[in-house]
């Protein structure tokens, strides 16, 4: 089964984020924000995100992406599962 060698969508908890009342979580809230604004996904409760665009993340949140996916799978924004997204790409 080739679709089982693809690495896991991150798909995020946009209910969970919202509730989470982090100050940390805020710059992911304002990016989520911007991404449902230029693909006009407003009201979904999840949001498939680009792999690239955990790269950015990783930047803005000064962490290694391992590391912000394991912040963001404590946090329940993120599946379990996506930490297989960073195995992947050999990170
Ligand atoms: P774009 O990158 O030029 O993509 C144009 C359109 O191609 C998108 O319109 C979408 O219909 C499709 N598309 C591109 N890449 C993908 C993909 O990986 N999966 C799917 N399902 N469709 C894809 P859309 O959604 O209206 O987005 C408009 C523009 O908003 C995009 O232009 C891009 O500049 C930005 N954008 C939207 N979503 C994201 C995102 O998740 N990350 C980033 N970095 N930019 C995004
Ligand atoms: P999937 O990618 O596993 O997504 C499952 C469901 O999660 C989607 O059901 C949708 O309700 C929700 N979802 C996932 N990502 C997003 C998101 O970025 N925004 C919003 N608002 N909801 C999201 P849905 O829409 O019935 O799609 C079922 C399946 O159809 C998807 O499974 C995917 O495999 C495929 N699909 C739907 N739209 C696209 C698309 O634009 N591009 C591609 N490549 N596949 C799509
Ligand atoms: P997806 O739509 O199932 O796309 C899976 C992967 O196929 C994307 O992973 C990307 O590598 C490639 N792909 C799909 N469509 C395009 C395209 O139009 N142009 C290019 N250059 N590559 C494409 P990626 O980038 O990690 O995105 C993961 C998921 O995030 C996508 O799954 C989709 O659900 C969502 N997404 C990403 N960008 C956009 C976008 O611009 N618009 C929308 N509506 N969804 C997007």
């Amino acid at each position: 089964n080739a679709a089982a060698e693809l690495p896991p969508k991150l798909i995020l908890n946009l209910e969970v984020l919202q509730n989470l009342g982090e100050d940390k979580a805020a710059p992911l809230m304002r990016y989520v924000a911007a991404i449902q604004s230029q693909r006009g996904d407003y009201n979904g409760r999840v949001l498939s995100i680009r792999q690239d665009d955990l790269r950015t993340l990783s930047v803005i949140f000064d962490l290694q992406p391992s590391v912000l996916v394991d912040q963001l799978i404590e946090w329940g924004v993120l599946d379990a599962d996506a930490r297989r997204a960073i195995d992947f790409e050999g990170d």
